[in-house]
Protein backbone atom coordinates (compact mmCIF):
# COMPACT_ATOMS: atom_id res chain seq x y z
CA UNK A 1 0.00 0.00 0.00
CA UNK A 2 3.28 2.75 1.23
CA UNK A 3 4.01 1.56 -2.46
CA UNK A 4 1.09 3.55 -3.98
CA UNK A 5 1.32 6.69 -1.64
CA UNK A 6 4.90 6.91 -2.69
CA UNK A 7 4.13 6.82 -6.51
CA UNK A 8 1.50 9.35 -5.52
CA UNK A 9 3.62 11.65 -3.82
CA UNK A 10 6.72 10.75 -6.64
CA UNK A 11 4.48 11.78 -9.49
CA UNK A 12 3.88 14.94 -7.63
CA UNK A 13 6.73 16.31 -7.03
CA UNK A 14 8.41 14.60 -10.10
CA UNK A 15 6.17 14.34 -12.75
CA UNK A 16 7.33 10.70 -13.67
CA UNK A 17 7.47 7.40 -12.28
CA UNK A 18 8.39 4.02 -13.48
CA UNK A 19 6.16 1.63 -15.48
CA UNK A 20 5.69 -0.23 -12.62
CA UNK A 21 4.74 2.35 -10.22
CA UNK A 22 2.36 3.56 -13.02
CA UNK A 23 0.81 0.14 -13.27
CA UNK A 24 0.20 -0.58 -9.87
CA UNK A 25 -1.18 2.73 -9.56
CA UNK A 26 -3.40 2.15 -12.14
CA UNK A 27 -4.50 -1.09 -10.96
CA UNK A 28 -5.61 -0.42 -7.78
CA UNK A 29 -9.08 -0.17 -6.31
CA UNK A 30 -8.59 0.63 -2.81
CA UNK A 31 -11.11 3.76 -2.44
CA UNK A 32 -8.44 5.97 -0.09
CA UNK A 33 -5.67 5.68 -1.81
CA UNK A 34 -8.07 7.20 -5.06
CA UNK A 35 -9.12 9.71 -3.21
CA UNK A 36 -5.93 10.85 -2.10
CA UNK A 37 -4.84 10.49 -5.86
CA UNK A 38 -7.29 13.13 -6.87
CA UNK A 39 -6.46 15.60 -4.14
CA UNK A 40 -3.40 15.51 -5.43
CA UNK A 41 -4.11 16.13 -9.26
CA UNK A 42 -6.69 18.39 -8.23
CA UNK A 43 -4.60 20.63 -6.53
CA UNK A 44 -2.00 20.28 -9.09
CA UNK A 45 -4.60 21.34 -11.63
CA UNK A 46 -5.39 24.42 -9.57
CA UNK A 47 -2.17 25.37 -8.99
CA UNK A 48 -2.04 26.19 -12.76
CA UNK A 49 -5.78 27.20 -13.46
CA UNK A 50 -7.16 28.20 -10.19
CA UNK A 51 -10.89 27.48 -9.69
CA UNK A 52 -11.56 28.31 -13.51
CA UNK A 53 -12.63 25.63 -15.85
CA UNK A 54 -12.28 26.16 -19.50
CA UNK A 55 -15.36 25.97 -21.80
CA UNK A 56 -15.26 25.03 -25.45
CA UNK A 57 -17.88 25.40 -27.60
CA UNK A 58 -18.51 21.95 -29.32
CA UNK A 59 -19.93 22.71 -33.10
CA UNK A 60 -20.19 18.74 -34.36
CA UNK A 61 -20.75 19.43 -37.94
CA UNK A 62 -21.10 16.77 -39.94
CA UNK A 63 -21.88 12.94 -39.09
CA UNK A 64 -20.95 11.33 -42.62
CA UNK A 65 -17.51 9.17 -42.23
CA UNK A 66 -15.38 7.68 -44.65
CA UNK A 67 -13.98 5.38 -42.18
CA UNK A 68 -14.67 2.35 -40.61
CA UNK A 69 -13.62 2.33 -36.74
CA UNK A 70 -15.25 -1.07 -35.15
CA UNK A 71 -15.82 1.82 -31.98
CA UNK A 72 -17.91 4.39 -33.79
CA UNK A 73 -21.50 5.43 -34.57
CA UNK A 74 -20.88 6.98 -37.29
CA UNK A 75 -18.75 4.34 -38.91
CA UNK A 76 -19.50 4.53 -43.30
CA UNK A 77 -20.69 0.90 -42.46
CA UNK A 78 -23.62 1.96 -40.26
CA UNK A 79 -26.26 2.36 -42.53
CA UNK A 80 -28.84 3.65 -39.61
CA UNK A 81 -26.95 6.18 -38.98
CA UNK A 82 -29.00 9.38 -40.19
CA UNK A 83 -26.61 11.61 -41.62
CA UNK A 84 -26.20 15.10 -41.71
CA UNK A 85 -24.22 18.07 -42.83
CA UNK A 86 -24.09 21.64 -41.62
CA UNK A 87 -23.75 24.66 -44.21
CA UNK A 88 -21.25 27.28 -43.44
CA UNK A 89 -23.68 29.62 -42.76
CA UNK A 90 -25.08 27.40 -40.36
CA UNK A 91 -21.58 26.67 -38.40
CA UNK A 92 -21.76 30.47 -38.44
CA UNK A 93 -24.89 30.58 -36.81
CA UNK A 94 -23.60 28.17 -34.16
CA UNK A 95 -20.57 30.65 -33.51
CA UNK A 96 -22.54 33.96 -32.96
CA UNK A 97 -24.50 31.81 -30.80
CA UNK A 98 -21.82 30.48 -28.85
CA UNK A 99 -20.00 34.08 -28.47
CA UNK A 100 -23.04 35.31 -27.21
CA UNK A 101 -22.94 33.20 -24.72
CA UNK A 102 -19.20 33.71 -23.67
CA UNK A 103 -17.28 31.25 -25.78
CA UNK A 104 -14.12 32.35 -27.02
CA UNK A 105 -12.95 28.51 -28.15
CA UNK A 106 -14.79 26.91 -31.33
CA UNK A 107 -14.42 23.09 -31.77
CA UNK A 108 -15.23 21.96 -35.45
CA UNK A 109 -15.56 18.46 -35.11
CA UNK A 110 -16.58 16.03 -37.35
CA UNK A 111 -16.17 12.47 -39.59
CA UNK A 112 -13.73 12.23 -42.34
CA UNK A 113 -16.57 13.69 -44.83
CA UNK A 114 -14.71 14.37 -48.09
CA UNK A 115 -17.41 16.85 -48.87
CA UNK A 116 -15.44 19.48 -46.90
CA UNK A 117 -12.89 19.96 -49.02
CA UNK A 118 -9.93 21.73 -47.91
CA UNK A 119 -10.96 24.70 -49.59
CA UNK A 120 -14.07 24.39 -47.75
CA UNK A 121 -12.59 24.42 -44.23
CA UNK A 122 -9.96 27.03 -45.38
CA UNK A 123 -12.99 29.11 -46.02
CA UNK A 124 -14.69 28.35 -43.00
CA UNK A 125 -12.09 28.29 -40.66
CA UNK A 126 -10.73 32.68 -42.33
CA UNK A 127 -14.65 33.41 -41.93
CA UNK A 128 -14.98 32.36 -38.37
CA UNK A 129 -11.02 33.78 -38.07
CA UNK A 130 -12.94 37.58 -38.80
CA UNK A 131 -16.19 36.96 -37.87
CA UNK A 132 -14.15 36.28 -34.30
CA UNK A 133 -11.19 37.91 -34.14
CA UNK A 134 -10.46 36.52 -30.54
CA UNK A 135 -11.22 33.63 -30.51
CA UNK A 136 -9.61 29.69 -30.73
CA UNK A 137 -10.36 27.84 -33.86
CA UNK A 138 -9.91 24.16 -33.20
CA UNK A 139 -10.41 21.47 -35.90
CA UNK A 140 -11.08 17.95 -35.09
CA UNK A 141 -11.58 15.88 -38.50
CA UNK A 142 -9.16 13.65 -38.65
CA UNK A 143 -6.23 12.49 -40.77
CA UNK A 144 -5.22 14.13 -43.44
CA UNK A 145 -1.88 15.21 -45.59
CA UNK A 146 0.79 17.34 -43.75
CA UNK A 147 -0.36 19.97 -46.89
CA UNK A 148 -4.07 19.90 -45.56
CA UNK A 149 -3.18 20.73 -42.05
CA UNK A 150 -0.54 23.82 -43.10
CA UNK A 151 -3.73 25.26 -45.27
CA UNK A 152 -5.94 25.55 -42.42
CA UNK A 153 -3.14 26.94 -39.89
CA UNK A 154 -2.52 29.20 -42.71
CA UNK A 155 -6.29 29.98 -42.34
CA UNK A 156 -6.13 30.69 -39.01
CA UNK A 157 -7.15 27.16 -36.71
CA UNK A 158 -5.15 27.28 -33.76
CA UNK A 159 -5.73 24.31 -32.62
CA UNK A 160 -6.33 20.50 -33.25
CA UNK A 161 -7.50 17.39 -31.59
CA UNK A 162 -6.79 13.96 -32.88
CA UNK A 163 -6.82 11.50 -30.10
CA UNK A 164 -4.35 8.50 -30.68
CA UNK A 165 -6.56 6.11 -29.74
CA UNK A 166 -3.74 3.67 -28.34
CA UNK A 167 -0.38 3.95 -29.17
CA UNK A 168 -0.23 -0.22 -28.82
CA UNK A 169 -0.09 -1.16 -33.08
CA UNK A 170 -1.44 -4.44 -32.08
CA UNK A 171 -4.40 -3.23 -30.45
CA UNK A 172 -4.78 -0.34 -32.75
CA UNK A 173 -5.27 -2.74 -35.20
CA UNK A 174 -7.81 -4.39 -33.55
CA UNK A 175 -10.09 -0.75 -33.50
CA UNK A 176 -9.90 -0.16 -37.34
CA UNK A 177 -10.04 -1.48 -40.34
CA UNK A 178 -6.53 -2.62 -41.99
CA UNK A 179 -6.88 0.94 -44.30
CA UNK A 180 -5.57 2.72 -41.41
CA UNK A 181 -2.58 2.69 -39.37
CA UNK A 182 -1.22 3.49 -36.10
CA UNK A 183 1.76 4.85 -38.10
CA UNK A 184 -0.07 7.65 -40.05
CA UNK A 185 -2.21 8.83 -36.70
CA UNK A 186 1.08 9.39 -35.24
CA UNK A 187 2.38 10.78 -38.39
CA UNK A 188 -0.50 13.35 -38.31
CA UNK A 189 0.13 14.40 -34.72
CA UNK A 190 3.93 15.00 -35.63
CA UNK A 191 3.20 17.35 -38.61
CA UNK A 192 0.47 19.20 -36.47
CA UNK A 193 2.80 20.09 -33.74
CA UNK A 194 5.24 20.86 -36.43
CA UNK A 195 3.13 23.39 -38.04
CA UNK A 196 2.64 24.86 -35.01
CA UNK A 197 -1.11 24.08 -33.94
CA UNK A 198 -1.70 23.48 -29.94
CA UNK A 199 -2.39 20.02 -30.59
CA UNK A 200 -4.73 17.42 -28.92
CA UNK A 201 -4.52 13.62 -28.33
CA UNK A 202 -5.63 10.87 -26.44
CA UNK A 203 -7.47 7.49 -25.92
CA UNK A 204 -10.64 5.75 -24.78
CA UNK A 205 -10.68 4.08 -21.34
CA UNK A 206 -11.98 0.67 -21.74
CA UNK A 207 -11.96 0.13 -25.07
CA UNK A 208 -12.06 -3.54 -26.54
CA UNK A 209 -9.07 -5.81 -25.79
CA UNK A 210 -7.04 -2.59 -24.19
CA UNK A 211 -4.98 -4.04 -21.25
CA UNK A 212 -3.37 -2.18 -18.30
CA UNK A 213 -0.25 -2.38 -20.05
CA UNK A 214 -1.10 -0.96 -23.13
CA UNK A 215 -2.58 1.94 -20.91
CA UNK A 216 1.09 2.40 -19.31
CA UNK A 217 2.13 2.54 -22.79
CA UNK A 218 -0.25 5.71 -23.34
CA UNK A 219 0.77 7.62 -20.72
CA UNK A 220 4.08 7.01 -21.16
CA UNK A 221 3.46 8.40 -24.86
CA UNK A 222 1.65 11.09 -23.66
CA UNK A 223 4.04 11.81 -21.41
CA UNK A 224 7.24 12.18 -24.31
CA UNK A 225 5.00 13.64 -27.03
CA UNK A 226 4.07 16.82 -24.95
CA UNK A 227 0.87 17.39 -25.65
CA UNK A 228 -1.30 20.98 -25.16
CA UNK A 229 -4.50 18.99 -24.57
CA UNK A 230 -5.09 15.27 -23.37
CA UNK A 231 -8.82 13.95 -24.18
CA UNK A 232 -9.62 10.67 -22.26
CA UNK A 233 -13.25 9.22 -21.62
CA UNK A 234 -14.66 6.05 -21.68
CA UNK A 235 -15.57 3.20 -24.09
CA UNK A 236 -19.31 3.60 -24.37
CA UNK A 237 -21.01 1.01 -27.14
CA UNK A 238 -22.60 1.98 -29.93
CA UNK A 239 -25.58 -0.85 -30.75
CA UNK A 240 -24.64 -0.52 -34.61
CA UNK A 241 -21.00 -1.65 -34.48
CA UNK A 242 -19.09 -4.52 -34.30
CA UNK A 243 -18.80 -3.64 -30.70
CA UNK A 244 -22.32 -3.40 -29.51
CA UNK A 245 -22.09 -6.10 -27.14
CA UNK A 246 -18.75 -4.85 -25.73
CA UNK A 247 -18.72 -3.27 -22.10
CA UNK A 248 -18.03 0.11 -21.62
CA UNK A 249 -15.32 1.54 -19.67
CA UNK A 250 -15.14 2.10 -16.10
CA UNK A 251 -15.90 5.61 -14.26
CA UNK A 252 -12.97 4.28 -11.95
CA UNK A 253 -10.56 3.92 -14.36
CA UNK A 254 -11.17 6.81 -16.21
CA UNK A 255 -11.05 9.28 -13.14
CA UNK A 256 -7.76 7.75 -11.73
CA UNK A 257 -6.93 8.36 -15.28
CA UNK A 258 -7.09 11.78 -15.41
CA UNK A 259 -5.38 11.83 -12.46
CA UNK A 260 -2.32 10.39 -13.31
CA UNK A 261 -2.52 12.54 -16.60
CA UNK A 262 -2.86 15.79 -14.77
CA UNK A 263 0.38 14.96 -12.49
CA UNK A 264 2.49 13.41 -15.49
CA UNK A 265 1.54 16.74 -17.66
CA UNK A 266 0.86 19.35 -15.32
CA UNK A 267 -0.15 22.38 -17.23
CA UNK A 268 -1.98 20.61 -19.97
CA UNK A 269 -5.45 21.43 -21.08
CA UNK A 270 -7.78 17.85 -20.05
CA UNK A 271 -11.31 17.95 -20.24
CA UNK A 272 -14.20 16.41 -18.38
CA UNK A 273 -15.86 14.68 -20.96
CA UNK A 274 -19.37 13.98 -22.13
CA UNK A 275 -18.58 10.35 -22.31
CA UNK A 276 -17.84 10.71 -18.73
CA UNK A 277 -21.18 12.48 -17.75
CA UNK A 278 -22.85 9.53 -19.70
CA UNK A 279 -21.56 6.85 -18.15
CA UNK A 280 -22.26 8.81 -14.59
CA UNK A 281 -24.33 11.86 -13.93
CA UNK A 282 -21.91 13.42 -11.92
CA UNK A 283 -18.84 12.09 -13.98
CA UNK A 284 -17.88 15.66 -15.50
CA UNK A 285 -17.64 17.11 -11.56
CA UNK A 286 -15.94 13.91 -10.69
CA UNK A 287 -13.57 14.42 -13.88
CA UNK A 288 -13.01 17.85 -12.78
CA UNK A 289 -11.96 16.82 -8.91
CA UNK A 290 -9.62 14.46 -10.36
CA UNK A 291 -7.59 17.18 -12.20
CA UNK A 292 -9.77 17.83 -15.27
CA UNK A 293 -9.72 22.09 -16.22
CA UNK A 294 -11.85 21.88 -19.45
CA UNK A 295 -15.36 21.23 -20.50
CA UNK A 296 -16.80 21.25 -23.94
CA UNK A 297 -20.67 21.94 -23.91
CA UNK A 298 -22.48 21.43 -27.37
CA UNK A 299 -23.50 24.08 -29.77
CA UNK A 300 -24.55 21.75 -32.55
CA UNK A 301 -28.30 22.85 -33.34
CA UNK A 302 -30.54 20.35 -31.03
CA UNK A 303 -32.10 19.71 -34.82
CA UNK A 304 -28.64 17.39 -35.38
CA UNK A 305 -27.85 16.52 -31.89
CA UNK A 306 -28.72 13.14 -31.38
CA UNK A 307 -27.59 12.08 -34.77
CA UNK A 308 -23.93 12.91 -33.95
CA UNK A 309 -23.83 9.30 -32.03
CA UNK A 310 -20.84 8.05 -31.70
CA UNK A 311 -21.99 6.08 -28.46
CA UNK A 312 -25.14 4.98 -27.31
CA UNK A 313 -27.25 7.19 -24.68
CA UNK A 314 -25.33 10.67 -25.31
CA UNK A 315 -26.23 13.19 -22.79
CA UNK A 316 -26.86 16.94 -23.64
CA UNK A 317 -29.00 15.74 -27.52
CA UNK A 318 -31.92 17.80 -25.90
CA UNK A 319 -30.96 20.84 -24.54
CA UNK A 320 -30.48 24.59 -26.29
CA UNK A 321 -26.42 25.57 -26.11
CA UNK A 322 -27.67 28.38 -23.61
CA UNK A 323 -29.49 25.36 -21.45
CA UNK A 324 -26.27 23.25 -21.78
CA UNK A 325 -24.49 26.12 -20.30
CA UNK A 326 -26.12 27.17 -17.60
CA UNK A 327 -26.32 23.29 -16.81
CA UNK A 328 -22.35 22.81 -16.62
CA UNK A 329 -22.55 26.56 -14.95
CA UNK A 330 -24.53 25.22 -12.25
CA UNK A 331 -22.65 21.68 -11.90
CA UNK A 332 -19.26 23.07 -11.86
CA UNK A 333 -20.28 25.82 -9.05
CA UNK A 334 -21.76 22.98 -7.35
CA UNK A 335 -18.14 21.99 -6.66
CA UNK A 336 -16.64 24.91 -6.54
CA UNK A 337 -15.70 26.28 -9.81
CA UNK A 338 -16.04 29.17 -12.25
CA UNK A 339 -16.43 28.20 -15.83
CA UNK A 340 -13.79 30.84 -17.64
CA UNK A 341 -15.01 33.45 -20.59
CA UNK A 342 -11.56 33.27 -22.24
CA UNK A 343 -9.81 31.49 -25.19
CA UNK A 344 -7.92 29.06 -22.62
CA UNK A 345 -5.11 28.99 -24.38
CA UNK A 346 -2.13 26.44 -22.97
CA UNK A 347 -0.21 28.35 -20.28
CA UNK A 348 3.48 29.52 -21.41
N1 LIG B 1 -13.14 11.99 -36.98
C1 LIG B 1 -12.46 12.72 -35.95
C2 LIG B 1 -13.30 12.92 -34.72
C3 LIG B 1 -13.61 11.61 -34.07
S1 LIG B 1 -14.86 11.65 -32.82
C4 LIG B 1 -11.15 12.03 -35.66
O1 LIG B 1 -10.84 11.03 -36.29
O2 LIG B 1 -10.42 12.50 -34.82
C5 LIG B 1 -13.89 12.02 -31.41
C6 LIG B 1 -13.52 10.86 -30.49
O3 LIG B 1 -14.65 10.18 -30.00
C7 LIG B 1 -12.70 9.76 -31.12
O4 LIG B 1 -11.38 10.12 -31.25
C8 LIG B 1 -12.91 8.59 -30.15
O5 LIG B 1 -11.85 8.50 -29.21
C9 LIG B 1 -14.22 8.97 -29.44
N2 LIG B 1 -15.23 7.92 -29.65
C10 LIG B 1 -15.65 7.39 -30.83
N3 LIG B 1 -16.49 6.37 -30.61
C11 LIG B 1 -16.61 6.24 -29.26
C12 LIG B 1 -17.32 5.34 -28.40
N4 LIG B 1 -18.07 4.35 -28.89
N5 LIG B 1 -17.21 5.53 -27.07
C13 LIG B 1 -16.46 6.52 -26.57
N6 LIG B 1 -15.76 7.38 -27.31
C14 LIG B 1 -15.83 7.24 -28.65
Amino acid sequence: MQILYDAADALFESQNVSDDALLSVISSDDEKFREYLFEKARSRAVENFGNKIYTRGLIEFTNYCKNDCYYCGIRRSNKNALRYRLTKDEILECCAEGYELGFRTFVLQGGEDPFYTDELICEIVREIRSGFPDCAITLSIGEKPRESYAAYREAGADRYLLRHETINPKHYGRLHPPELSLENRVRCLRDLKDLGFQVGCGFMVGSPYQTLENIVEDLRFIKDFSPHMIGIGPFIPHTDTPFASERAGSLELTLVLIAVIRLMNPRALIPATTALGTINPRGRELGVLAGANVVMPNLSPVAVRKKYSLYDNKICTGEEAAECRGCLARRMESIGYELSVSRGDYPC
